[in-house]
């Protein structure tokens, strides 16, 4: 049997691609690890437009079961599976599973999201969650009226200190090099605010904590010193790693591993593949995006599919 389209993903975008694709009765299949996507862990998801807030296991709910609600006959439902590969053969694509099953599908809409690039060093797995966090944009009112510190001086790092200054009463940033790479523009703006305190050719070398974070320890790359500070919060913004591997050498990714698209439409440069989400080169990583973005590749790939016919 052959699918007319395979939707990898079970994060915001893959369910939004998949209502649609039930709805406009596509005989399709979804293949997650699990719903919900990067912001199950989310205490509060305050910016899902039309609920105010709610949690991020609360959101994984909601999704699966207007997704089920929809699916019918039309759209089958794979979930606790991952997709391992995704090869082309003569009359579409190879969708191979890690349960070692094969499925053949005429297109593919790859919806895999990324996963955060995790802070390695010492109790740092330990108090993950516990004042070790990876989304300013959810969590920084947690912190309010705290002394908290972001890891990492790009873009990102910059965009989340800019975040917690609304909220805590001291932002310290760490950088591994002597200059932080981020937008002038934004250097500019958050700077000169006297919460800020940058510190530069900073390593962070240990999370400190007892129930929740305490503080961190940090090497002084020019004199090798090891100093500490006192937080109770670590914003780790090192970066993420798209879930791009099971299309690797089939299309275009990009040196970060994030999957070319035309942004226009969702389509890769491989005929009947189309990607949206977090694992797609689009800079803004948003659940709100995402599904707006999975919807545009999925309306493309459904005149795309009634053309084929
Ligand atoms: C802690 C945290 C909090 C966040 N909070 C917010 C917030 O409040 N508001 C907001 O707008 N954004 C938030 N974000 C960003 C938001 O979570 C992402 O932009 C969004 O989840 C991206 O959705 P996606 O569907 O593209 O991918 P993802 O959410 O990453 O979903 C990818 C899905 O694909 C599955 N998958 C991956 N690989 C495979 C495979 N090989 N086979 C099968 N399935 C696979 C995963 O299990 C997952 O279900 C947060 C991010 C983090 C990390």
């Amino acid at each position: 049997m052959q699918y007319e389209l395979v939707i990898v993903g079970g994060g915001p975008g893959a369910v939004a691609a998949g209502i649609y694709a039930a709805r406009k009765k596509i005989k399709s299949m979804l293949v997650a690890d699990s719903f919900g996507g990067q912001s199950i862990v989310s205490a509060h998801i305050q910016n899902w437009i039309g609920v105010p807030s709610f949690s991020g296991l609360e959101m994984a709910e909601v999704l699966e079961k207007h997704l089920r609600m929809y699916a019918g006959d039309v759209l089958e439902i794979k979930t606790g599976v991952m997709v391992q590969k995704i090869e082309k053969n003569s009359s579409g694509f190879k969708v191979t599973t890690d349960e070692n099953k094969s499925y053949e599908t005429k297109a593919i809409i790859l919806v895999s999201g990324s996963r955060r690039r995790k802070l390695t060093v010492p109790g740092a797995e330990q108090f993950d969650g516990k004042g070790v966090v990876y989304c300013a944009t959810c969590d920084a009112p947690l912190f309010n009226g705290k002394e908290v510190a972001v890891i990492g001086g790009g873009n990102a790092g910059l965009e989340s200190a800019e975040q917690l200054l609304e909220h805590a009463t001291k932002v310290y940033i760490l950088n591994r090099s002597e200059e932080f790479k981020g937008d002038l523009i934004t250097k500019e703006r958050i700077f000169k605010n006297p919460k800020l305190v940058p510190l530069v050719n900073a390593d962070i070398a240990e999370v400190k904590g007892d129930k929740f974070v305490t503080g961190l320890s940090y090497k002084d790359t020019k004199t090798g010193e090891i100093k500490e500070i006192v937080v109770q919060g670590i914003f780790v913004e090192i970066g993420s790693v798209p879930n791009s591997d099971m299309v690797k050498g089939l299309v275009d990714i990009t040196l970060s591993g994030e999957v070319a698209i035309d942004h226009k439409t969702a389509r890769t440069n491989v005929e009947g593949i189309w990607a949206a989400g977090d694992v797609t080169d689009q800079p803004y990583k948003q659940n709100n995006i995402s599904m707006g973005d999975a919807v545009k590749a999925l309306e493309d790939c459904y005149l795309w599919l009634q053309r084929a016919k």
